[in-house]
């Protein structure tokens, strides 16, 4: 009877995260698919709680250990996630993910010991390959997850790391990986099973230590990817049916969102799971571009004053200055003077999918005049005015040229407009650590400050006008 409560509330919690995921695929759907995912979460915990506590019901024993442990650790665990989730800012949101993988790949390593001494080496042959498949998955998703954390809060550098052989180096582990686990299989000895965790967690950092700046969102999707499979792991080993569906659909669609993102990079989805596999550009050293342009936001007012049209492209600098309310301002003052204004939004612009969507609808930006950057970038010839507020790599023509570690990515081809105005506080590479040639052209000028000090001065220049 409790057993059967607790199959169906399993269940029930497997289709809540269904519907979850099919919500948070449109933003009309998305603040019903986040209740899903909750009330997902509140079945499974709700199941859990009964299946440990429960365990031995059929004598009416009520495991009080258990459930004392099993509360500590949610009061505990949901006190703190309530402190970071409230804590994090929207900027510091893909670091925050990248460190939740780095949790779920722990607890498969630790669940994945757990079964072991349980098993006290006499697991059957399907449970000791569960046991050693989630601990590699595990421990190449905790590693890996704590250098991509690092790296998108800039604790280590973005470059890639380039390893000679690097890509021979990875097979190489991989291989002797694989011979631990016959050992493992053969024997249920723990010896294999340590040194094959030694050499994931290795691994793990490897592989993400040598995927460059640009290609993190691409990284932290396909981690996300590594811990559904590791949860999915986790979920065979302790026989749990919510934990293999949920890692099932975490592991599935986090793959196919990297396969999506890597397309839209022009990056090869393979080199990428691979750890920059084939991806032998070195990062080029900085070059002498010549002298750039300065302009005050006083010019720069009247610049737009003379122009028709104008395009915007936000990058991370405008999450960062918390400038959307003031560039939102800017668009109603311009669209009240009757100039055409419209928003470019590059893929991977800012720290997370649909950053800069986000951050433009919570100022109130109509829809109809954001456009993704397909659907613009042939326009941008003919505009008066780009304003560049607070992008970088995505605006770099580098990209277009063979030889840079951002080659081949697709940008928004802002330098084709009349004039290109770039609002950020330095000469500073963007994330990619990769030096913008587009800061030096011709029709180029730089407008420095924080981009929503910029912003405001801009506003405060401009005339008051009405539509004509
Ligand atoms: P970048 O990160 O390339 O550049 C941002 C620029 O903003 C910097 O050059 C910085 O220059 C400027 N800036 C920072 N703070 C301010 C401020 N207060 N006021 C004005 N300017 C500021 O931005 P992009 O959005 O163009 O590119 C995103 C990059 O992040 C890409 O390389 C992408 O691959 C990567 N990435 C994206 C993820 C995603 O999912 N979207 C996830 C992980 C990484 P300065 O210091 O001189 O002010």
């Amino acid at each position: 009877m409790l057993t059967n409560f607790i199959n169906a509330t399993y269940i029930a919690a497997g289709l809540m995260f269904i519907l979850a995921l099919a919500g948070l695929s449109r933003h009309e759907t998305a603040r019903k698919g986040n209740v899903y995912g909750i009330m997902g979460m509140v079945f499974a915990v709700v199941a859990t709680n009964f299946a440990i506590a429960y365990r031995d019901y059929a004598n009416h024993n009520l495991q009080i250990d258990a459930a004392i442990m099993l509360y500590a650790a949610l009061v505990v665990g949901g006190a703190i996630g309530i402190w970071r989730a409230k804590k994090v800012e929207m900027t510091g949101m893909p670091e925050l993910i990248a460190l939740l993988h780095s949790f779920v790949g722990a607890a498969a390593v630790l669940v994945g010991y757990n079964v072991h001494l349980e098993a006290q080496g006499h697991a059957d042959a399907l449970h000791s390959i569960e046991v050693f498949l989630g601990v590699f998955i595990g421990a190449v998703t905790f590693t890996g997850s704590l250098v991509a954390w690092g790296k998108l809060n800039g604790k280590f550098a973005s470059k890639p790391l380039t390893l000679p052989g690097r890509n021979w180096l990875n097979l190489g582990v991989v291989v002797v990986i694989g011979l631990l686990g016959w050992w493992y299989l053969a024997t249920g000895s723990i010896i294999p099973l340590l040194i094959a965790t030694v050499l994931s967690l290795l691994l793990g950092i490897h592989l993400v230590a040598a995927i460059g700046g640009a290609d993190m969102p691409v990284v932290v999707s396909m981690l996300n990817s590594y811990s559904g499979w590791a949860a999915a792991a986790s979920g065979f080993m302790l026989d749990m049916s919510v934990l293999i569906i949920t890692g099932a659909l975490v592991g599935a669609s986090g793959a196919i969102l990297s396969f999506i993102m890597c397309k839209a990079m022009n990056r090869s989805f393979v080199s990428v799971i691979l750890g920059g596999f084939g991806d032998d550009v070195a990062a080029t050293g900085e070059r002498d571009y010549g002298e750039h342009r300065e302009a005050s936001a006083i010019e720069v007012a009247g610049l737009l004053g003379d122009a028709r049209s104008v395009m915007i492209v936000p990058g991370y600098g405008m999450a960062v200055a918390q400038a959307q309310y003031a560039v939102a301002e800017l668009t109603d003052r311009l669209r009240a003077q009757g100039k055409k204004v419209g928003f470019g939004i590059h893929p991977v612009a800012g720290r997370l999918p649909g950053h800069m969507n986000v951050l433009l609808a919570e100022a109130k930006v109509p829809y109809d005049i954001v456009f993704e950057m397909d659907e613009i970038n042939d326009d941008l010839a003919d505009t008066d005015v780009v304003l560049v507020i607070g992008a970088n790599d995505t605006v770099n023509p580098a990209a277009m040229e063979p030889g840079s570690p951002i080659s081949g990515m697709p940008v928004l081809r802002v330098w084709e407009a009349g004039t290109v105005v770039v609002f950020k506080r330095s000469m500073n590479a963007g994330y990619a650590g990769v030096q913008n040639p587009l800061f030096f052209n011709e029709n180029s000028v730089m407008c420095f400050g924080d981009a929503k000090a910029t912003a405001q001065a801009i506003v405060a220049a401009l005339p008051v006008g009405v539509s004509g």
